[in-house]
């Protein structure tokens, strides 16, 4: 396949590279070359007239729960502890595992309509997940949470080791982490377990660390560390591990982070409908701490598009630190990307001769995106997803022309709807764990 006449967009140098073609080969990109160069191709290979378009690598979500998209809207205008005690954690009590299988299938087709091409997946039920994945055609890690307390704990945690166990190797495109759910859920002794797991495994970790400054309070008075300070004793942080949030880690813990080779993943609009401000992304960035954006799930964020996640990051580091100079577009564009290598994906977000074949066209023939005094200031502050022309994931089109190639959204709106009214009318009065 080639991408002929397009402009290739570089967030990280806030650069641009007109009139190239892209030869597409198998999974990779293989030759880049000025427009009008011959490139051989086979016989029945696509061309693509990318004439007016920007190219750029695929976007990654670096921490969702994509099957809670069955949640989207049904837990609002409550806080943190209502949310989970009384909305999420009582319908989560009667999910199914053909549930996520359809939560995540409308979840990967958001995210494939909104650039995105990789996401790391902390949820149940991961063998459901990872069908949906497959037959989505996205990139994924999948970690199944385990809270490693309360009812029948042990038995969820066998499920999870056994689905890491089988699913790791089954296909290149699909990775698996473990996917402890917290420090203020799970026992120090189950992180030590689950960190020795990793090791032996040889998988990644996947976890929720200081979401607010009182979990870290609590967490000093009662274990004498924070929680950073906790999963670092735990063996949890290390290389390839992904920490959701972070929002409260203090200086030294970020410096820890860093030190350990972990990465953190910022979700902030999840963070601004809590009501909850925080200068976690200056703070990290200072640090040289590699952060990714996320969205958590749908049930907080409501969406699971990083260009959002972006936008919103911005928009939380100027408030927080009540100036406009801060989260700059040059620092905030190349987050969009960096989830890949906190995943382990080397050269992800780099779009060169041998990177993996994850790639969007943007079309910014639409009025958002005129004038053009500043392509990047576009992308961050005024692009909408109808921009979002082509997708590719492993060098098979996904997204045509702003449209699901293979996915079918009828059937999705139909399933969802179904499920979706079950887990709220079935919903016991007992939440599945208490957040305190
Ligand atoms: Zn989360």
């Amino acid at each position: 396949m080639v991408l002929s006449n397009a402009t290739i967009l570089d967030f990280s140098t806030l650069s641009r590279r007109p009139a190239v073609d892209v030869h597409i080969q198998a999974n990779r990109v293989r030759r880049i070359v000025p427009t009008g160069a011959a490139i051989q191709l086979d016989a029945g290979q696509p061309r693509i007239d990318a004439s007016g378009m920007y190219l750029i690598p695929g976007l990654v979500n670096t921490h969702c729960h994509t099957a809670m998209s069955l949640q989207r809207g049904a837990a609002e205008d409550c806080t943190l502890a209502d949310w989970f005690n009384r909305r999420i954690w009582r319908f989560e009590r009667s999910l199914r595992p053909q549930d996520v299988y359809w939560g995540t299938l409308l979840g990967a087709a958001e995210m494939l309509l909104a650039g995105v091409t990789c996401a790391a997946d902390h949820y149940f039920h991961m063998d459901q997940a990872w069908k949906a994945y497959r037959a989505s055609g996205m990139r994924a890690d999948l970690a199944w949470a385990v809270f490693g307390v309360g009812e029948d704990w042990q038995r969820r945690w066998a499920q999870a080791l056994e689905f890491s166990r089988e699913y790791t190797r089954k296909d290149p495109r699909l990775t698996v982490s473990l996917g402890p759910h917290s420090p203020y859920i799970c026992p120090e002794p189950f992180l030590r377990r689950t960190a020795e797991a990793a090791e032996e495994l040889g998988l990644k970790l996947h976890i929720h660390v200081s979401e607010e400054p009182v979990q870290v309070e609590r967490s000093l008075a009662e274990k004498g560390r924070t929680p950073v300070q906790v999963l670092d004793e735990a063996g949890i942080l290390r290389p390839g591990t992904v920490l959701a949030h972070a929002a409260a880690a203090t200086d030294a813990d970020l410096q820890l982070i860093r030190e350990r080779g972990a990465g953190v993943a910022h979700c902030a609009k999840t963070f601004l409908k809590f009501g909850l401000m925080h200068d976690l992304l200056p703070r990290a960035l200072a640090q040289g701490v590699p952060v990714g954006l996320g969205t958590d799930g749908p049930a907080s964020n409501n969406t699971l598009g990083i260009f959002e996640a972006a936008r919103c990051a911005a928009f939380m580091a100027k408030s927080a630190r009540a100036d406009a100079r801060t989260a700059r577009i040059g620092e905030v564009l190349p987050l969009c990307h960096r989830g890949g290598e906190i995943l382990g994906l080397a050269g992800y977000g780099r779009l060169e001769e041998g990177s993996l074949a994850d790639l969007v066209l943007l079309d910014p023939r639409t009025p958002a995106m005129m004038p053009e005094h500043d392509v990047f200031a576009n992308i961050l502050y005024s692009l909408g997803e109808r921009s979002v022309h082509t997708v590719i994931v492993d060098g098979e089109v996904l997204v045509r022309d702003g449209r699901l190639v293979h996915l079918d959204l009828e059937e999705l709106a139909r399933k969802t709807a179904e499920i979706a009214s079950r887990l709220i009318r079935s919903a016991g009065e007992e939440p599945m764990q208490v957040y305190r």
